[in-house]
Formats: C-alpha cells, sequence, structure tokens
C-alpha cells in the first residue's frame, strides 16, 4: 500500500473506534498518525526499509506495527476484526451529510437506531429533538441530510464519471465495427455532475458492438440489452447508456441525445418553422413520410448550418441563450486548458498540503507553468496546521531564497488562503498580508449565518485592501454539502467595485463559483482565475475541471488572470503589492 491508501486506512480506524466510543486518546493517535503520513516529507519505502519509521516524533510502536503491516501485506487483522464489529447499518449512517461518528453513537445508544431507515423514523416521530444536545434543528438538519444523500447517491461527479467513459469510448473506437462513436448527453456537455453516461456509434454491424459493451471487465449488471440498444452498470453505481445508429443517422442521434432537454426544445422549434421536423433520427420536411427522406448531415456543424445557424459547442447547449448567439455574430474563442500559464491557490505541508514547497514547484515545472503560487492556510484554520504571521514571514524567505536560487524555471508567488473571520475581518495582521505577493480570502467556519450577516461578512473581506481573490464563493461540497446562504450578485458586484477576482475553484467536488453566474458577471468587468486548490501535485490536474465550467460559463482567455504571462501578472498584483513593480 502507498503512504496515501495508508492514511486512509488509519483514518477509517480512528472513525470506527469513534463510532464504538474508544478511548479519546487512542482515536486521536490513528487521526493523528494519519495526518503524519500524509505529510511526510520523506520517503516511506525507505524510511521502512532503513528501520527508521518509529524515530519519526508522534509515531508510536503500535502504529508504526500497523503501519509496516499495511505497507507489506495490504491488510491489517485489526482493521478487519475491528471493521466486522460494527454494524454494517451504523457504518452507512456516516455517509449522511453533516452527521459525524460521535452523534451517530449516541443516536445509536439512546435510541437503538442501527440503520439510516430508522434513523429517518426517529426524526419522522419527533425522538431525535427529545434528546439531550440535539434539538428541533439538528434534527430537521439530519433528515435534510437524509434527503440530499439519496438524491446524491443518484450522481456521479463529471471528473470521477470520467475514469469510467474514457475507456469506454477508447474500447468502442478500437473496434473494427465501429464507424463513429461518441459520447453525448450532459457528460458531454460537462456539467458538473451527472446522472448516467450516454454513447452513440455508428455502424452498419451492431450486434458485436453490443457484445462487447455489456461484457466489459467492469460491468457490475447488464440492465438491458437489444439489438442496437444496451444499458450497464457499473461498481459505483453508474450506468451507461449505448446506442448503434446507422451512419447517417449519427450526427442527428449525437445532436439529439447530447441535449440539454431545453436545448432540443429551441432547436425544433426552429426547425418547425422552417417546415422541417427535427428528431433523433434526422431532418426531414413537416409533410414528408419518414426520415428516410431526412436532409444529409455529416457533422452536427451541418445539422446547425441548415438551420442557420453556427455550430454551438455542446457545453453551451443548456438553452440559456445559446441560439440567439449562434443566430448572430457565433461564439467567443472558449477557454482552453493550454492558456493557463500559472496557478494561485494551492497547498503545501506547511498547512494541510501532501507535498512540499519544492515538490510543488517541480510539477508546476512538469506542466510548464510560468509561475504558481503558495496559499496555505491561515491559523484560524487550526484543523489544517493554518499558518500564524511568524510562520507566514518565515515562509515568505523559504520562497524568496527558492527564486533567488533558479533551482526551478517556474516562479512561485507567495501567498496565502487567509480564513475571513465571522465578523469579515481576516485572520492575519494587516502588515504580514501586504507582504505576500497575493492574498485568496476565504469562508471555512460559521457556515450558518444568515444570508445578510454571510453576504455582509464576504463584502467585507472583498473590501479589505489586502484581498485579491475570493475563494470558493458559495462554500458548497458538490453531493456532498450545500452552499451557505449568500447574494451571490451582490458579492459579485462588490468584487468588480472593488478590483478583486473571485476564483473559479477548480476542485471536482466545489467548481464554485458556479457556472451559471459567469457570462454576465465577466460582461460586467469580473475577472477570475482558475484555482486547482491542489493539496497534492496531482490535484494541479484539476484545472481541467475548472476550464470545463469556465467553457459552460462562456469565459474566455480574456476573463482569465492565470493565463497572463509571468510580467504581466505581476503588474496586475503590483496595484495592491508595491513591492511587485519592476
Ligand atoms: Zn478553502
Ligand atoms: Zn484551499
Amino acid at each position: 500500500m502507498t503512504k496515501r491508501e495508508i492514511a486512509d486506512v488509519l483514518n477509517e480506524i480512528a472513525t470506527l473506534l469513534e463510532l464504538k466510543g474508544e478511548n479519546p486518546f487512542k482515536i486521536r493517535a490513528y487521526s493523528n498518525g494519519a495526518r503524519k503520513l500524509e505529510t511526510l516529507e520523506e520517503d516511506l519505502d525507505a524510511l521502512i526499509a532503513e528501520g527508521k519509521l518509529a524515530d519519526v516524533p508522534g509515531f508510536g510502536k503500535a502504529l508504526v506495527e500497523k503501519i509496516e503491516t499495511l505497507h507489506a501485506d495490504g491488510e491489517l487483522g485489526f482493521y478487519e476484526n475491528l471493521k466486522a464489529s460494527v454494524e454494517p447499518g451504523i457504518v452507512s449512517m456516516l455517509e449522511i451529510p453533516g452527521l459525524g461518528a460521535k452523534k451517530i453513537k449516541i443516536l445509536h445508544e439512546k435510541l437503538g437506531v442501527t440503520s439510516i431507515e430508522e434513523l429517518q423514523n426517529a426524526c419522522d416521530e419527533g425522538r431525535v429533538a427529545e434528546l439531550k444536545g440535539f434539538g428541533k434543528k439538528s434534527q430537521d438538519k439530519i433528515a435534510e441530510g437524509i434527503k440530499n444523500r439519496e438524491a446524491y447517491s443518484k450522481r456521479h461527479l463529471w471528473w470521477q464519471a470520467r475514469e469510467v467513459a474514457e475507456p469506454i469510448l477508447e474500447g468502442l473506437l478500437a473496434l473494427p465495427e465501429v464507424e463513429r462513436a461518441s459520447h453525448a448527453g450532459s457528460f458531454r456537455r460537462k456539467r458538473e455532475h451527472v446522472g448516467d453516461l450516454d454513447f452513440i456509434v455508428a455502424s452498419s454491424d451492431p450486434s458485436p458492438i453490443m457484445d462487447w459493451f455489456v461484457s466489459q471487465d467492469s460491468v457490475k449488471e447488464v440492465t438491458a440489452k437489444g439489438e442496437t440498444k444496451a444499458s450497464v452498470r457499473f461498481e459505483s453505481g453508474l450506468q451507461a447508456d449505448l446506442r448503434v445508429v446507422p451512419s447517417k443517422q449519427y450526427c442527428f442521434a449525437l445532436h439529439h441525445f447530447t441535449g440539454s432537454k431545453d436545448h432540443n426544445v429551441l432547436m425544433r422549434q426552429r426547425a418547425l418553422a422552417r417546415g422541417l421536423s427535427l428528431s433523433e433520427w434526422g431532418l426531414k420536411p413537416v409533410d414528408a413520410e419518414s426520415f428516410e427522406d431526412s436532409l444529409e448531415a455529416e457533422s452536427e456543424s451541418d445539422i446547425f448550418n441548415l438551420l442557420d445557424l453556427k455550430f454551438v459547442p455542446p457545453e453551451l447547449r443548456e438553452g440559456l441563450g445559446e441560439i440567439e448567439a449562434a443566430e448572430a455574430s457565433g461564439f467567443p474563442e472558449l477557454l482552453e486548458v493550454e492558456q493557463l500559464r500559472g496557478v494561485f491557490h494551492n497547498h503545501t505541508t506547511a498547512s494541510d498540503g501532501r507535498a512540499t514547497l519544492e515538490e510543488m514547484t517541480q510539477a508546476a515545472q512538469e506542466l510548464g507553468w510560468e509561475y504558481w503560487g503558495v496559499a496555505d492556510h491561515s491559523k484560524a484554520s487550526f484543523q489544517a496546521n493554518g499558518l500564524d504571521e511568524d510562520r507566514v514571514l518565515d515562509q515568505i524567505e523559504r520562497i524568496e531564497a527558492l527564486n533567488a536560487s533558479k533551482k526551478f524555471s517556474t516562479y512561485v508567488f507567495t501567498g496565502n488562503e487567509c480564513d475571513i473571520l465571522p465578523d469579515g475581518s481576516l485572520d492575519l495582521d494587516a502588515e504580514v498580508l501586504m507582504k505576500l505577493d497575493y492574498v485568496v480570502a476565504s469562508v471555512h467556519s460559521s457556515f450558518s449565518q444568515s444570508e445578510a450577516e454571510m453576504t455582509e461578512r464576504i463584502i467585507k473581506a472583498i473590501e479589505n485592501p489586502a484581498t485579491t481573490m475570493l475563494g470558493h464563493l458559495s462554500g458548497r461540497l458538490l453531493l456532498r454539502r450545500e452552499s451557505y446562504l449568500v447574494d451571490t450578485f451582490k458579492v459579485i458586484d462588490a468584487a468588480i467595485a472593488n478590483d478583486v477576482v473571485i476564483e473559479l475553484n477548480a476542485n471536482p467536488y466545489r467548481l464554485d463559483m458556479d457556472w451559471r453566474y459567469w457570462r454576465k458577471a465577466a460582461d460586467k468587468g469580473l475577472l477570475t482565475s482558475i484555482n486547482p486548490d491542489a493539496h497534492a501535485t496531482e490535484h494541479f490536474a484539476f484545472v481541467e475541471a475548472g476550464v470545463n465550467v469556465a467553457r459552460k460559463g462562456w469565459l474566455t482567455e480574456m476573463n482569465v488572470i492565470n493565463t497572463r504571462s509571468l510580467s504581466e501578472v505581476k503588474e496586475i498584483l503590483a496595484r495592491r503589492r508595491p513591492h511587485l513593480a519592476s
């Protein structure tokens, strides 16, 4: 097992112990051990080989033994026994957003609930509200969490769906019978999460294609199989639908099954206005007998052109003004991931990141970026080992020394992801904040404030002269946690008025600010930064998810600060930080 996998097991052990009501010190030993392991700068293989794991401060003898066993065997009797000793229904309650092990244990002990269904009943009967330390408010929250869990469990993040979708498309394209193939549906439109996957294939010989599709190794269940249509389900619950059509129907089927519904309605109306009928089978004169007489389309562009429209990129087919644009001047060149020249919001081992300053710089250099910026947490985020003023000043020195050493061609900006405290002030001294090259201001606490309080709090942070960017505006975690209450339009206006960037947090669970706001906001002059919020070198790749939703928000290179060159970025940041002026 790798460092990361072992840390996951240790965390799970801590949770299971907590569910069992074990000694808090024992629990903490495992969760601290997991954290230590994640942020370990030395190579784990080497430490174990040299028998030096026990020398790492914070690793007791029992923990060292368990880490070594997991590292060598990939399994651990203690962990397996522990898992078996907790009822699965109780473990599954951990999936309810906002419900932790401590509360689950009380609910189990006092109310005897052993499954989510029983907990739901207890909420319906008002028994949770009567428990000491719970009350009506937490009962409503738990009931809400159960409801969200059901809705969430039917959907899958685009980022995770891609891991399933890409090999399927590659496999289809490699079959000799396949003439053309593509994914369709919300996955092709790059929605932040998808209900299922759709594939459209052109072929005159569907049978071997159907056979291949339903017999893929990763398929858990075949839910339907006909001559030209099949549906399968994968381990994660994700379902994939395949449709094989004759070559001349391909573009029409691809367009139809890409959607969205709203977009298709507008397209059909437009066709009707021209005496034509548009469907998945083709585009024919309304009075023609069948789609045998369809007009021809070699590509989706042809379909749009037949209706006097310019090609609409799939990401924009949401029925949100794309037809009007395709009628007139067409579309701007949407943002491409290759246009990014660096990134700003990233963590290192100084706070809760898993890679060191040097490792992150090396990774940024390998991506060909001209610059990247550190934005570790500030001290109020103590659970993430946030930095106080002295540690920030130390970090600035280390970064300046690294830049001066010219060890890497990628330049490192000094920054901080500074907590916006409940009253809207920033978590670090103004003087220290101004020594940094930039500040990402983010809310990480007091999520239950009223909309008015939260909006005022965030706007106060935007008005702070130290703030360069606003981090993850809504605080949502897709399919896990709803956003807090905030007036997004007021926040956008305040950011524009104060020359503050609103980030597009590219973590696949965040994608925040939501794509639905960007087109109007950018028209008003708002700038964004595609920020991976990387906590490890591989998280730099999240920028692709950010670019997806930037495209859905109609953004171009011009709207995005991290498409600028190093010298241009320095010039922009120097408006707030004179020390960056050349
Ligand atoms: Zn954050
Ligand atoms: Zn962050």
